[in-house]
């Protein structure tokens, strides 16, 4: 693995201009300036934290070197060229991203990003870990992952739906319900999977079921904008209750309150806990008695910062003061690498729980063990999204409709099944519960993967 980075990047080199309000404005928006202040990221790649967290799992399986070989690369990798013209009366050329990891256990599911950071060695390590979180969730699905490189902040809500229509048109020979079923990521929302919906269905007929985390209006399932949010907080009380915790009681702090931040900040306050500091990608704020974690989500939502939320004692503090906040449970729910080994050793909170897909690099993780901060990873803790897409997929199959409560329901069963699993597997194993998420996704892939003979041969480890 490279090296980590000991200097992470400085705020002059960010160029990070993520949509702020993610899953749900679905209103034109002004184009956003540059963002202001940012958190220090690690330079060590999503790809490097995924295959780290591969090789630790496969030498504890004791896994064959050709059969890790096929589970760490991709079936399927395809690059797309996006010429959109702008509102400047310019042609600009994005690349747009499809890798589909691995199919073994079902159709290839993952969200589509638009971020300027995206490439495709990104999307790669994204796609793998869908595969795996799949397989911890037990939904019968592969891993995929999408994106495109451009910055939907600066963009007007008609480029973006010329991006979004153009990067369906060019990908939609690899996708299908019955293949590959995308989903939003930071900077998508549910507007930009119904423009993904209607453009496939200009080739296919009405169809639905082609992605998740479409509109309410057309077809898309109750609960799924709220649902990785709400899956994390599923699984957090789960550890909350093994670790002797009254949810009610907690002071928490959210990195990145877009879709999954704001919404596992709303369901927390709705226990009772107290939200002591949130950022986006524009600045961070504290407040020693609580913010009203709904007033805030109504606030992103509107289009403001953070930085300009006045209400509830909030002061603007360092993006990078924020993981110091003193607090019993830290929420990074933004980008990769945002916990790394610069920084690590200043988390206050006693329970990580992993909103954001790789929030936290090798090194840091190792700094986090060691300080006896309880991890709940990514690959478990945020596969409530995933979770509720499987459910809008059956729903849309059948043109039938569950009620939310029915929805959350199901998605508290699998996330309570899923993490009594990973916590028994790592009490079995005396490992962390990354490393026990690893091991039962891994295994639960490997194994269909056999079964349907794509990988074979005597003595697989
Ligand atoms: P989003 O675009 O809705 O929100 C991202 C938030 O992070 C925004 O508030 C943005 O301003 C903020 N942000 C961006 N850069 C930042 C920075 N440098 N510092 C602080 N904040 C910053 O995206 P989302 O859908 O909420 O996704 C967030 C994370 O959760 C991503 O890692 C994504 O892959 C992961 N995830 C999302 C889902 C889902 O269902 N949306 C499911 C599983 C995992």
């Amino acid at each position: 693995m490279a090296e980590e980075a000991t200097a992470a990047r400085s705020e002059d080199q960010e160029e990070d201009t993520a949509d702020r309000d993610g899953g749900s404005s679905e209103e034109e928006q002004e184009p956003k300036p540059q963002q202001k202040e940012t958190p220090t990221r690690a330079e060590v790649s999503n790809y490097e934290i995924v295959t780290h967290y591969f090789d630790v799992a496969k030498e504890r399986l004791g896994l064959r070197d050709d059969v890790a070989e096929v589970l760490m690369s991709s079936y399927r990798e395809v690059k797309v060229q996006i010429p959109i013209p702008m509102e400047d009366g310019r042609i600009h050329c994005f690349s747009g991203f499809r890798v589909q990891h691995n199919g073994a256990r079902g159709p290839y599911k993952g969200g589509i990003r638009f971020h300027p950071e995206v490439d495709l060695d990104e999307v790669r390590a994204l796609a793998a870990l869908m595969t795996w979180k799949t397989a911890i969730v037990e939904i019968p699905y592969g891993g995929a992952k999408g994106g495109v490189n451009c910055s939907p902040s600066d963009m007007t809500e008609d480029e973006r739906q010329r991006v979004a229509r153009q990067f369906m048109a060019k990908i939609e020979k690899v996708l299908g319900p019955t293949r590959d079923i995308p989903a939003p990521d930071v900077g998508t929302n549910a507007q930009v999977m119904a423009w993904m919906m209607d453009e496939y269905g200009k080739l296919h007929g009405h169809t639905p079921a082609c992605v998740t985390g479409k509109p309410i209006s057309l077809e898309g399932s109750w609960g799924r904008e709220a649902a990785t949010g709400r899956g994390l907080v599923y699984a957090f009380k789960e550890a909350a209750n093994q670790l002797d915790i009254d949810p009610s009681e907690v002071k928490f702090v959210v990195q990145g309150y877009g879709n999954v931040g704001s919404w596992a900040a709303r369901e927390l306050a709705d226990l009772g806990a107290t939200l002591v500091g949130a950022s986006d990608a524009y600045g961070a704020i504290h407040s020693e008695k609580g913010l009203d974690a709904h007033a805030l989500a109504d606030h992103a939502k509107e289009g403001g910062e953070l930085v300009e939320f006045d209400g509830d004692g909030a002061e603007k503090i360092d993006p990078d003061e924020l993981l110091a906040l003193e607090c019993d449970v830290f929420i990074p729910a933004a980008l990769g690498g945002m916990i790394h080994e610069s920084n690590a050793d200043s988390v206050k909170a006693r329970v990580v729980v992993e909103g954001a897909n790789s929030p936290t690099t090798p090194k840091a993780d190792d700094i986090l063990n060691d300080k006896g901060v309880f991890v709940i990873p990514d690959v478990m803790a945020n596969a409530g999204g995933v979770v509720v897409s499987y459910f809008e997929w059956v729903q849309n199959l059948q043109h039938f409709r569950w009620d939310e409560d029915e929805v959350n329901d199901r998605l508290g069963k699998i996330m309570r099944k899923a993490y009594k699993a990973v916590h028994d597997r790592a009490d079995e194993d005396d490992v962390p519960l990354r490393v026990a998420a690893y091991e039962l996704g891994i295994e639960r892939v490997v194994d269909a993967a056999r079964t349907r003979g794509y990988i074979g041969g005597e003595g697989d480890g």
